[in-house]
């Protein structure tokens, strides 16, 4: 007997099981191969964090933790040797560093998507991607995106660095800046430098040769720190540097001492030696409550001190500095309104022929009547040229002198030559000249009947070209030119020769060193000789003995200015003086009081 069972479902089963079998592992062959091909890491682990498929791509990554990667290996595992032998380039060696390290990289890897971007030992940077499956998978991509990121790198670097000198630039050191004040406990300096007489080097050795320094002079700052420090060049001649972990004065000046001696070694430029020196303004950074903003104008007003007060020299800002800046501030407010309601006066200091005795001219000199009190000039002309207002001052200033001159003569007086200071600025603008042409006529005076003073520091203006233009223009049209407080900028001899200037006035510095004791006033005696060598008149200003007044007319210059002689005058004491002068021949050293 036999019993016979029909298999054939049981069969066709266990055919389909096969089947499926040999194709689930064909599926998984290609799979493999197909990830195997990807150039990208691919690796997934299971609801367990459990190393289940990777790539050859995927452990080259980490070629350190080569040996443990493979199947069943837990994610956790792979990181925390990886971290400890050294893979990662973020993490520090300290056992507590790898702790928190790893503590926040196992929160991301928690998370069920997220880009993340590591850079390992040896400089390749790998940007991951990871996300967890509906299924509790963890798959992850990593890309090797290291010419990415050295082409940003590069990008970023030409974007902070300064082309001439090759230093971190303006937004590199307000960046270092910004990143500084976030600390909790900020401890650093700023610095703010400047090249001492700058411009007078590009004006005279070319700009090539500024260049030059100022390449010196920045690698010289930046030799002067520590390489984690940073010297950036703000611009034109101007520096920054950041000293990390400073926060008391005596380290920093200390520091600053070094700064300045590093840079005030002697160079060679075009044949010349030059010693350039710095001005730093400088600020403690201790708190946190501060801007970079506000701290770089701190660090302004601190330079602007230092150079105000002789240069060459280091000044740490202080509060009243800002008070200074802000009444400064209010004053320039002060004097607007000043000219606004008409408050501008001039007065007139006589100057005498020395050898003859004779009245030959006036000096206008500004003044600013303030309800009962006179300010000197000394105080507000700075004022009016760091606001610009000096240009409405200065026309003004032209035209009151101008109708005084003409009212004088049209009283039949001869009140001789006047001369009116003007700035750089006034110089500087294109119809300077035919606006004084125009204010001449207008009151039917002669350009011969005018001077302009100018100061040797408007020579070494950075405009110097226009102002040029200006002056060849004023000897154009005839009125004489004098440079005034000759002697205390740094006028060159190249100078006088350049412009056309027809007098010198010796400044009152060096008529105040004649003195019998000691004083034969060798710079005096200098400049007369210096002067008519050239085809140029010297006027000796701020006589005030006659000791001094016999001086200069022994060594034979020409025109004395000074209390001696008379001070300066308000209009009506001007015209008594010149009726005076008209009757009476007067000797030069007698002093004329109005
Ligand atoms: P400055 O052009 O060198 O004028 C001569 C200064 O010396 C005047 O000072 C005058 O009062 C003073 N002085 C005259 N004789 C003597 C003396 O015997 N002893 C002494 N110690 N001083 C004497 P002030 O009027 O205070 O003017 C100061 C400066 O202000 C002027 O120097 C000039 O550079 C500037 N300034 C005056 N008015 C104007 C103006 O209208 N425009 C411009 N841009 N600057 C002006
Ligand atoms: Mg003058
Ligand atoms: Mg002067």
């Amino acid at each position: 007997m036999s019993i016979r069972f029909d298999i054939t479902a049981r069969k066709q089963a266990e055919l389909e099981l096969a089947t499926e079998n040999v194709f689930r592992r064909q599926a998984e062959n290609l799979l493999r191969q197909i990830v195997d091909t990807i150039p990208a890491g691919i690796s997934a682990f299971d609801t367990n964090d459990r190393l289940l498929i990777y790539n050859d791509a995927f452990k080259a990554f980490y070629p350190k933790v080569a040996d443990l990667i493979q199947e069943g290996v837990s994610f956790g595992e792979i990181l925390r040797t990886a971290a400890e032998r050294g893979q990662f380039a973020e993490v520090g060696g300290r056992g507590r560093d790898i702790e928190a390290w790893l503590a926040r990289r196992m929160r991301e890897h928690a998370k069920p998507t997220q880009t993340l971007v590591q850079k390992l030992d040896d400089g390749r940077w790998v940007q991951i991607l990871e996300r967890r499956t509906a299924d509790g998978l963890h798959v992850t991509t990593r890309a090797d995106i290291t010419e990415l990121k050295v082409a940003e790198q590069t990008i970023r670097k030409q974007a902070e660095q300064d082309s001439l000198t090759g230093l971190a630039n303006r937004t590199a050191v307000y960046n270092r800046v910004v990143r500084l004040l976030a600390d909790k406990a900020p401890q650093g300096l700023l610095v703010v430098t400047d090249l001492d007489n700058f411009k007078a080097i590009n004006d005279t050795l070319g700009h090539d040769a500024g260049d030059e320094l100022l390449v010196v002079v920045g690698r010289r700052l930046a030799g002067a720190v520590r390489k984690s420090d940073m010297v950036a060049r703000l611009g034109g001649d101007e520096f920054a540097i950041v000293i990390d972990g400073i926060t008391s004065r005596q380290v920093a000046e200390r520091r600053l001492a070094r700064l300045a001696n590093c840079v005030q070694q002697p160079v060679a430029l075009t044949g010349r030696t030059v010693q350039p020196r710095i001005s730093m303004g400088v600020v403690l950074m201790t708190t946190q409550s501060k801007s970079r903003r506000d701290l770089f104008r701190e660090a302004d007003l601190a330079l602007y001190q230092a150079k105000a007060a002789g240069r060459g020299r280091y000044t740490f800002f202080d509060e009243t500095m800002l008070k200074a800046a802000e009444r400064r501030q209010s004053d320039i407010e002060e004097l607007r309104m000043g000219l606004d309601r008409d408050e501008l006066r001039v007065e007139f200091q006589p100057q005498v022929n020395l050898q003859t005795g004779e009245a030959v001219g006036l000096e206008a000199l500004a003044r600013w009547q303030r309800c009962s009190e006179t300010v000197s000039p000394a105080s507000f002309i700075p004022l009016a040229e760091e606001s610009g207002l000096i240009i409405p001052l200065g026309t003004r200033v032209i035209e009151i002198s101008l109708a005084f001159q003409a009212s004088m003569r049209a009283k039949g007086l001869r009140p001789g030559r006047l001369a009116i200071n003007v700035s750089a600025a006034q110089l500087k603008l294109d119809d300077f000249v035919e606006t004084l042409a125009n204010q001449l006529s207008r009151f039917r005076l002669r350009p011969a009947d005018i001077e302009i003073e100018i100061t040797e520091t408007v020579l070494l203006d950075r405009s110097i070209h226009q102002i040029v233009r200006t002056i060849e223009k004023l000897d154009a049209l005839g009125v004489t030119i004098a440079l005034d407080d000759f002697g205390t900028g740094y006028a060159s001899l190249s100078h006088l020769k350049q412009f056309k200037v027809d007098r010198l006035k010796i400044d009152r510095s060096f008529v105040a060193d004649i003195r019998p004791e000691d004083g034969r006033g060798v710079i005096a005696r200098t400049i007369v000789s210096l002067a008519h060598s050239l085809g140029m008149d010297v006027v000796g200003e701020g006589i005030e003995t006659q000791f001094q007044s016999e001086a200069l007319r022994a060594i034979g210059c020409d025109i004395g200015q000074g209390y001696l002689l008379s001070p300066p005058l308000v209009p009506d004491e001007t015209e008594r003086y010149l009726q005076q002068r008209a009757t009476v021949p007067v000797v030069p050293s007698m002093r004329i009081v109005a």
